[in-house]
């Protein structure tokens, strides 16, 4: 072994999440500092694992997914987002978003491609692209709104552009993208060529009527982009790590090239029970007004406070402004919180690149 290890990612250390949650643990404090539900699953569902292992579905599933599921999924897209999907070419079942958005990445950005990823960014971008090579270009979104610039992206790309990276709803601004940003990706896509990796995995939980504008609804979008979804989010349970893509085939080829090497295939009794689930999309339609009411008892609840709340349109994240009572940074300020006033946030300058905090 050569003496030194160079790391591949020597700017990363111990996550947010962790970090915030051990300063909750030690001050007692509320933790609201990490994004999972605290309710629990559907019983239904479990009894359906436990049955589909009592029925011996234990061994490998096939690499892109059990049958079952796919179809499920490709029945449920086409209901939801009017596209038609193939189930057998068009699906790929992954061991929950982070996996779908590496294998993705692996398949298609070779070195020195250039991914353009809008902060504040979910933290598995970037070192997914670095760990393929790639150049992630990074383009702020500022608040209240964070809306996307698009003349900034269009400025931003060059002939080593080879994706855009978008999420919506979006963590952890709780902005969506509007039919218009849709309709403007579209047109720059198709005009550079570009992929876009379109992270989906709150797509069930928007609020205030508004409907998700997922790329699968685009014809123009579709053709070119990698849909990634989470059953973890859907269904209260993070911890299973199940999720999926869905791309037009020539691109889930290539995605399953890697998925194949990376994990092979993911959990057998959690796919054959997630088929049966999926014969009932009455928990699915529920999501949204079950989360809105979250959001909006949390809003009631800090009312008066000298804490202004940004727009939140969907996800389980709601940001906060203290512009009006402080000038402190926003790390101190969720230090401060936790020690002093008993509640774990997130500073979300960890999220930015450059680590500004607006
Ligand atoms: N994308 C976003 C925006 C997320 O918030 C998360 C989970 N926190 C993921 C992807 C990863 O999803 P999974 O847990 O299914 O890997």
């Amino acid at each position: 072994m050569k003496s030194e290890i160079s790391s591949r990612l020597p700017d990363i250390g111990t996550s947010i999440f962790t970090v915030m949650s051990k300063m909750a643990l030690e001050h007692g404090a509320i933790n609201l500092s990490q994004g999972f539900p605290d309710f629990p699953i559907d019983p239904k569902l479990i009894q359906l694992v436990s049955k589909a292992m009592a029925e011996g579905h234990n061994q490998y599933a096939p690499m892109p997914g059990h049958p079952a599921l796919k179809k499920k999924i490709a029945d449920l897209v086409q209901k939801t987002y009017q596209r038609a999907t193939d189930p057998d070419s068009e699906v790929l079942i992954t061991a929950g978003g982070t996996q779908a958005i590496f294998s993705t990445v692996s398949a298609f950005i070779q070195a020195g491609d250039e991914v353009i990823i809008f902060d504040p960014s979910y933290d598995c971008y970037d070192p997914a692209v670095r760990l393929n090579g790639g150049v992630p270009v990074h383009i702020n979104l500022l608040p209240p709104d964070f809306s996307i610039p698009w003349d900034e992206v269009r400025s931003k790309i060059n002939s080593r552009t080879k994706a855009i990276m978008i999420n919506t709803p979006h963590n952890p601004c709780g902005s969506v993208l509007s039919d218009a940003d849709m309709k403007k990706l579209s047109s720059i896509a198709n005009e550079f060529d570009l992929l876009v990796f379109s992270d989906e995995v709150y797509e069930r939980i928007i609020f205030d009527g508004q409907t998700h504008n997922s790329v699968l609804k685009y014809p123009g979008l579709s053709t070119r982009s990698v849909a990634v979804f989470s059953f973890g989010k859907t269904f209260h349970a993070t911890g299973w790590k199940i999720g999926y893509t869905v791309a037009p085939v020539h691109l889930t080829t290539e995605i399953r090239k890697a998925h194949q090497f990376i994990t092979f295939s993911v959990n057998t009794p959690m796919q054959v029970a997630l088929a049966e689930y999926l014969d009932d999309h009455s928990h699915i339609l529920s999501l949204a007004k079950f989360y809105q009411a979250r959001r909006d008892f949390f809003l009631e609840q800090i009312k008066g406070c000298s804490f202004k709340p940004l727009p939140c349109s969907g996800s389980y994240f709601q940001l906060l402004s203290y512009e009006a009572t402080s000038r402190e940074s926003d790390w101190t300020m969720a230090e401060r919180l936790t020690k002093e006033f008993k509640v774990a946030s997130i500073p979300v300058s960890v999220f930015y690149k450059d680590q500004s905090d607006h």
